[in-house]
């Protein structure tokens, strides 16, 4: 029996999923993400985890065929509460007509961020949005086999490494099953999460936060987080740079250790089709209502270009080259590979964290030279920022 290391490990699931004695369970890393556990005792050996995982046994991939600008049209309240242009609402809707059903991300009470199921739009509502950080997709697993096994369709939304565990764990392909995953700049820590929002709040009133990544209300499209204050009702937003979890999960301080190497990101894709922000977008298509959010997609599989041509009508939709997707985006094509440094503070920044708590290592970790002079780049001219961007590492 071999799992993966665990700095190739994505924490996808399938090794569980699949073992027919249950003798793998979890345990958190010392940076707080999930990470395969087997009970020697239950093991028999058998080898289905290793030939499941898709760190150490890749899931079959296809090329992209097309890429788009995309935006949600006739359906403004959807467009205002989805992260970029709305193409998961598109898709599910479709999904919904014909019966199926809806696996996507939502938040749970205490703000941990879980693959759930929706069967109609009032349940596909909280999982609008980007929730950043790391998910948990294994439980879903069973269900999904469960839906296509009764002949359901079946659109599975998730992180990149979530489509290949979900892959694997099925084993076969199924007609009736599109998935749909993200460019991907990595997924957080919920350690992290958790702490940060222990200066927030105390846990029981956690489901009051309303927490949101990027809400558009108001303003539009933008980079930063909100929630509601304890004592005062009103919202309250930071910009990027700004808030410390986000600005930790920015300078890929905070992701999981299987982030940095991570080989979805390229031209070859596990999922029918990849939904994304469309950065660079001003220079791209100036006239598409960039405030309102654009999505770059990408068609990966016929299954995914059949589903795409039921819902265009729903969608402005506009050609593109992968290649304008990928020159301002955590899309990797024409050869490159995506390599992010590991920040040499990480595992201090996750021992200060995990001993004395956020305030400690945000003093410690987050109050540096780099993010005094991001934050002044922000404030200047293009030119002069350019300047600025040269001292920041
Ligand atoms: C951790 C993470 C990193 C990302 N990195 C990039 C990036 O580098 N570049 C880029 O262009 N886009 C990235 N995205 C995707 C982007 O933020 C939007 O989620 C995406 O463009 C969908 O926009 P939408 O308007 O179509 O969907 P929305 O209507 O906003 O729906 C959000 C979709 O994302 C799914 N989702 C949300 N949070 C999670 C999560 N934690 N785990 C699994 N699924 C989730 C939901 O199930 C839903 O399908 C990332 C998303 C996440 C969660
Ligand atoms: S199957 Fe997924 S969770 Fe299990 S070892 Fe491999 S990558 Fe990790
Ligand atoms: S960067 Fe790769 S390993 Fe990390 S969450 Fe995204 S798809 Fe998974």
């Amino acid at each position: 029996m071999r799992l993966a290391e665990h700095d190739s490990c994505t924490g996808c699931g399938a090794c569980a999923a699949v073992c027919p004695k249950q003798a793998i369970g979890w345990k958190n890393d010392a940076a707080g993400f999930p990470v395969p556990a087997v009970d020697a005792a239950l093991c028999v050996d058998c080898g289905a985890c290793e030939r499941a995982c898709p760190a150490l046994n890749p899931p079959v991939c296809s090329p992209i065929r097309k890429a788009y600008a995309a935006q949600l049209k006739n359906h403004p309240a959807a467009l205002g509460e989805s992260t970029s242009g709305g193409v998961f609402t598109a898709l599910a809707l479709e999904v919904f007509a014909r019966g199926g059903v809806v696996y996507g991300c939502v938040w749970t009470p205490d703000c941990r961020a879980e693959i759930a199921r929706a069967e109609n739009e009032a349940e596909l509502a909280p999982m609008r949005g980007s929730k950043y950080v790391w998910s948990s997709a294994f439980s879903a697993y069973a269900r999904v086999r469960e839906d296509l096994d009764a002949g359901r369709t079946v659109l599975f939304s998730g992180l990149p490494c979530q489509i290949a565990g979900l892959k694997k764990t099925l084993r076969k392909e199924y007609e009736g099953l599109v998935l749909l995953d993200h460019l991907c700049a990595g997924a957080p820590s919920p350690m992290a999460l958790d702490l940060y929002l222990d200066t927030i709040c105390k846990k029981e009133d956690r489901p009051a936060l309303n927490l949101k990544f990027r809400d558009k209300n108001p303003g539009g499209v933008g980079v930063h987080i909100t929630w509601t204050g304890q004592q005062n009702p009103a919202r309250r937003k930071a910009e990027h740079l700004r808030n410390p979890y986000y600005y930790a999960f920015y300078t890929h301080l905070s992701i999981r250790s299987s982030c940095y190497t991570c080989s979805y990101g390229g031209e070859n894709r596990a999922a029918d089709l990849t939904m994304g922000d469309f950065w660079g977008i001003s220079k791209v298509f100036p006239d598409m209502k960039i405030k309102d959010g654009v999505s770059a997609l990408l068609v990966n599989s016929e299954k995914g270009a059949a589903l795409l041509e039921k819902v265009a009508g729903s969608l402005e939709l506009r050609a593109v080259e992968p290649a304008q997707i990928a020159a301002a985006n955590n899309l990797f094509v024409g050869g490159k590979t995506r390599r992010f440094t590991v920040p040499a503070n990480r595992a201090a920044f996750f021992e200060v964290l995990a001993a004395h708590g956020w305030a400690d290592a945000e003093k410690r970790f987050l109050h540096n030279r780099g993010r005094s002079l991001r934050l002044i780049k922000a404030l200047l001219p293009p030119g002069i920022s350019r300047l600025i961007g040269k001292f920041i590492k």
